[in-house]
């Protein structure tokens, strides 16, 4: 009987995972499923983009995996049961058995427990959610203002694309650290300066522990005015794996070996933002295109070659840049050692604008390709 490889997720990770396997394994008895909660491909990294208006490419996924043999089930899973080898569906066909399982499902934003964020903040959790976000701040009137919490890249990222856009409104910016931590001493003046020209008030050092209809709560208890909140502080990978048993770690991610296998149940691997991959010397990986895009590719390889009898090569995840776009024409690339830590060497301005755009325009040829 044919193997069955069913591949959770069709993001950056999921998609180039299924391609690529289909690919390699094109002579062999091998089915290959890719399950998906919607009929479209999500550039994820272009969400901020999204949330400030701007029209993103129509990427449906039956487009993109036209000449593969691989079959497309538009349903989101609930549910993996470990000792069955199954997954449910929330809809027909109910549930799928698989021989190998890859969980690429990505991360949700994470609100944690602070009272009020559930409520009245906005998240980036996929384009329905962005194009919310959009809609409240496009009907703002002039003066009004906006708060993103989370100094990471997600939201310095749509800070500077909501700034950008809409001039007229106020815009804050809470981290509850520093902003742009992580970044070389050139690029941290850049961000600054980009930041006071884009008119964005930042506060680093504060925490916000509440979020009301029309204000935040730092945790020293000053009230800010905010009339649209978009929660930006973290992500985590999505429950199944743990309630199905999967070994994870402390932020919902699968617990994989050298090879993305969970180190708990050895037919079942994991990739993208939903794994806890290794790194070169950096720990376990960043959840970012970046690392989701070779974990896609090295999982197809590692199955590949168990499934046709060779020892797998283990997985190599390196970090070479970090880039952050700063609306349309400004941006910084941070490169960085294999371990994640920023060079000295940084681009910034209109030439790092170009870069992230030809590296996030390169993904979607990525995905094509598999
Ligand atoms: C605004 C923003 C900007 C970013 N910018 C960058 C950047 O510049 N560089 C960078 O490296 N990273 C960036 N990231 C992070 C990057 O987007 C993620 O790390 C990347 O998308 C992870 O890829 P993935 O394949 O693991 O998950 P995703 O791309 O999220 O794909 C997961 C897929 O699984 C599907 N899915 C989820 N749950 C279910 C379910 N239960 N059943 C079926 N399907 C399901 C989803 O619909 C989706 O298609 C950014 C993120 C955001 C939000």
């Amino acid at each position: 009987m044919s193997h069955h490889l069913v591949v959770l997720g069709a993001g950056y990770a999921g998609l180039v995972a299924a391609k690529r396997a289909a690919r390699r394994l094109r002579h062999s008895d091998v089915t290959i499923t890719l399950i998906n909660a919607g009929d479209r491909f999500v550039e994820r990294v272009r969400l901020h983009q999204l949330a400030a208006g701007q029209r993103l490419n129509e990427l449906p996924l039956p487009d993109l995996l036209r000449g593969t043999p691989i079959g497309l089930l538009n349903a989101r899973a609930c549910a993996a049961d470990a000792a069955a080898r199954t997954v449910h569906l929330d809809r027909a066909p109910h549930s799928v058995g698989y021989d190998t399982l890859v969980v690429a499902l990505g991360s949700r934003p994470h609100l944690g427990t602070v009272p009020g964020a559930a409520e009245h903040a906005h998240t980036l959790d996929g384009a329905g959610e962005a194009e919310r976000l959009h809609r409240h701040v496009s009907r703002l009137a002039p003066g009004s203002t906006v708060a993103v919490v989370g100094g990471g890249l997600t939201g310095l990222e749509t800070v500077a694309e909501l700034a950008e856009t809409y001039p007229a409104l106020r815009m804050t910016l809470f981290a509850a650290t520093g902003i742009g931590d992580g970044l070389s001493p050139r690029a941290q003046r850049h961000l600054q300066r980009a930041l006071s020209r884009l008119g964005v008030t930042a506060h680093p050092g504060t925490r916000v522990t509440e979020v009301h209809p029309c204000a935040v709560l730092s945790d020293d208890g000053t009230p800010y005015t905010a009339d649209a909140v978009l929660w930006a502080t973290g992500f985590r990978a999505p429950s199944l794996a743990g309630e199905a048993g999967f070994a994870t770690d402390g932020h919902g991610r699968m617990t994989v070996d050298q090879t993305l296998r969970s180190v708990s149940h050895p037919e079942v691997y994991a990739v993208g933002d939903a794994a806890a991959g290794h790194t070169g010397g950096a720990g376990t990986t960043r959840m970012s295109c970046q690392t989701a895009m070779p974990m896609g590719r090295q999982v197809a390889d590692v199955i590949t070659a168990r499934l046709t009898g060779r020892e797998p090569e283990p997985a190599r995840i390196r970090y070479v840049f970090t880039n952050i776009s700063l609306g349309r024409h400004d941006g910084i690339v941070q490169f960085t050692r294999a371990d994640d830590s920023p060079r000295a060497a940084a681009l910034t301005g209109r030439t790092a604008a170009a870069f992230k755009e030809a590296v996030v325009r390169s993904t979607v040829l990525a995905v094509r390709r598999g």
